[in-house]
Order: C-alpha cells, then sequence, then structure tokens
C-alpha cells in the first residue's frame, strides 16, 4: 500500500527523490504498483505525473514516444505504425490501457510484457536519465537491446522517452493466451530489413511466461544468410531453442510454448518473404 506519494517538479527532481530513498518507485499509470500480488512491493513513490512525458512527435530521428504515454494514446495517435498499435491491443482492457504507460511496461520487461517483444524486433531506442554515485545527471539514448540485456543496472534509470527509428522496417507480432484479458503464454515479434531480395538487422524476441524474454540470435543469423532450406527448418529452430528454456505453467505445457513459438516465427517470416517478393 503506498504511503508517501511524492511528485516529482521535473525530472532531475525525480532523480534525486530516487536517490535520497533509493526504495521508492517512479510511479506512472500505476497499474502494475497497484496490482493485488505485484513483485513491485513499494510503499513509497515518485509521480512522474508532472513532467511532460506524454507527448508523441515526429522528429528527425523517428517517432518521439514520451515514456508516460499511455496504451490508449499509442491507438489514437496517427503518427503510431500499425505494429505498435497492435501490440497495444493485446492489452484488452479499456480501463487498463487508459492508464497503462509504454515507460512502465518497458520499466517492467516482464515474461508476458505486451509492449517488449514488439519494441525490442522494432529496434526503439530508449531515452534515459540517471544520476551517478557523484552526484552528475546523466543523459542517454540507448539501443533497447541494450536495456533489455542490461535490464537490472537500468534499475534506478529513468526512461523519459522511445524512439521509433524512420527506417523501412518490417514488425510482425503475436500474442497467445487462454482469453485476451489472460495472461500470455507467448508474445512473439519478428523484425526485419527489406534490402533488395535479402533480410537483413533481423530480430526475434519472445516473452515466454515463467522464462522471461528470450532472444533467438542464431536464427536471426540464419535467416540473414539465408541458410535455412524451408520454412519447416525455422520452425524447427525456434521450437528447439524454446524447449531448452520453456517450463510448465498454469498459461501452457512447455511443449505447447515450443511448438507455438516455432509457428509463430515461421509464419511471420513466411509473410515477411511474401512482402519481400511483392516488392521485387
Ligand atoms: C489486471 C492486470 C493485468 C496485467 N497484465 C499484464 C500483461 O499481461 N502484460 C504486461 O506487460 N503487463 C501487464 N500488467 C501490468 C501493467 O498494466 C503494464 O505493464 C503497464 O504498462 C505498466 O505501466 P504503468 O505506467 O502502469 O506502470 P507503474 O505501475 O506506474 O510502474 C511499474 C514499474 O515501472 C517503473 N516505471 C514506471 N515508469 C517508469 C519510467 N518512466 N522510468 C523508469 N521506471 C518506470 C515503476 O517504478 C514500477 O517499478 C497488468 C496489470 C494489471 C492490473
Amino acid at each position: 500500500m503506498i504511503k508517501n506519494y511524492k511528485i516529482a517538479k521535473d525530472v532531475k527532481n525525480a532523480l534525486t527523490l530516487k536517490s535520497e530513498n533509493p526504495n521508492a518507485a517512479f510511479y506512472a499509470g500505476g497499474t502494475e504498483i497497484n496490482r493485488l500480488n505485484s513483485a513491485v512491493k513499494v510503499t513509497d513513490v515518485i509521480s512522474l505525473e508532472g513532467l511532460g512525458l506524454d507527448k508523441i512527435e515526429d522528429t528527425k530521428k523517428g517517432v518521439k514516444i514520451g515514456a508516460c504515454v499511455t496504451f490508449q494514446n499509442l491507438i489514437d495517435s496517427q503518427l503510431i505504425p500499425e505494429y505498435l498499435k497492435k501490440s497495444a491491443l493485446y492489452c484488452a482492457s479499456r480501463t487498463l490501457r487508459e492508464m497503462a504507460t509504454i515507460g512502465g511496461n518497458l520499466a517492467l520487461g516482464s515474461d508476458d510484457s505486451y509492449l517488449m517483444p514488439t519494441l525490442l524486433a522494432a529496434k526503439a531506442r530508449l531515452l534515459t536519465y540517471g544520476l551517478t554515485e557523484k552526484g552528475v545527471y546523466t543523459e542517454d539514448n540507448v539501443p533497447i537491446r541494450e536495456y533489455h540485456s542490461y535490464h537490472r543496472e537500468f534499475s534506478s534509470t529513468l526512461l523519459v522517452g522511445i524512439i521509433l527509428p524512420k527506417e523501412d522496417r518490417i514488425v510482425l507480432s503475436k500474442r497467445f493466451s487462454n482469453t485476451a484479458h489472460s495472461s500470455s503464454c507467448v508474445t512473439v515479434s519478428f523484425g526485419a530489413k527489406i534490402v533488395e531480395d535479402r533480410l537483413e538487422e533481423v530480430r526475434i524476441f519472445a516473452a515466454i511466461k515463467s522464462t522471461g524474454i528470450q532472444r533467438y540470435k542464431d536464427v536471426e543469423n540464419s535467416i540473414e544468410n539465408d541458410s535455412f532450406a524451408c520454412v519447416e527448418d525455422v520452425e524447427f529452430a525456434v521450437s528447439t531453442k524454446t524447449s531448452e528454456v520453456a517450463v510448465d505453467d498454469i498459461t501452457s505445457s512447455s511443449q505447447y510454448k515450443s511448438y507455438i513459438t516455432g509457428q509463430a516465427v515461421a509464419s511471420m517470416y513466411e509473410e515477411t518473404k511474401k512482402i519481400m517478393s511483392g516488392k521485387e
């Protein structure tokens, strides 16, 4: 239960308040912080509501999304590409979508994350602010892949924005759950750049319930090198890799998670190839 609620005046003030009380959490939409049985157990919060991080802008570098933009804001904006709107709609409750923020979702990076696999496949970049032990404020622009790989190291970092680069990139995703409102067993995304008749900068990430967010680097490399003989080989490679990490839980068996992730990646790969052949 929240006992101490402070409203940060600006970004620097948010970081100062956090350094004074490292156990306090940044409070964006509050949907996870207030959720029953949430893993985020805090009594002290620092509200981000006064920081003006709720804008979506078209910039030279790409679409800039403030960290406090809600899922519903993403869906309602003309600047947001369809692939991200689709992922925002994975959150089936409109009430939740009107509160849950993109920054909160990335900071959680959960094993059933609605947005993280898609933003990883999209090669998004993150704008962050930090405060060093010596009291120096730092400002950074990091690839989301780095944020994902070193998630723990970023735990005191404030996310201020997300940049979707302006490049011609295909991003597809699929989510599997028992009902629209249930936790997903797998949410998987595939991203690639079409360069003539080749796929480059392939990114495949899956949020696997009870395991975490998994990258399929070997499969990405093999697709880039065009070394799969057929789409069934892609499916097999992804299923095999998933079976090494997936576990049984309430959402599904480990076998199902492995099977469905392989199927999903294979079908997104095929769809991308079709788009590519349409471009030739
Ligand atoms: C019933 C229910 C079901 C849910 N199901 C799912 C689900 O299936 N998949 C899923 O991904 N999520 C789920 N959630 C969790 C949540 O709704 C979303 O992940 C949401 O996007 C979190 O955003 P928020 O703004 O509400 O975060 P908050 O609750 O405000 O904060 C969550 C965490 O992120 C940190 N944080 C927030 N903003 C920032 C920032 N700008 N910089 C750094 N740290 C920050 C906070 O300190 C806190 O640790 C569910 C929530 C509920 C209530």
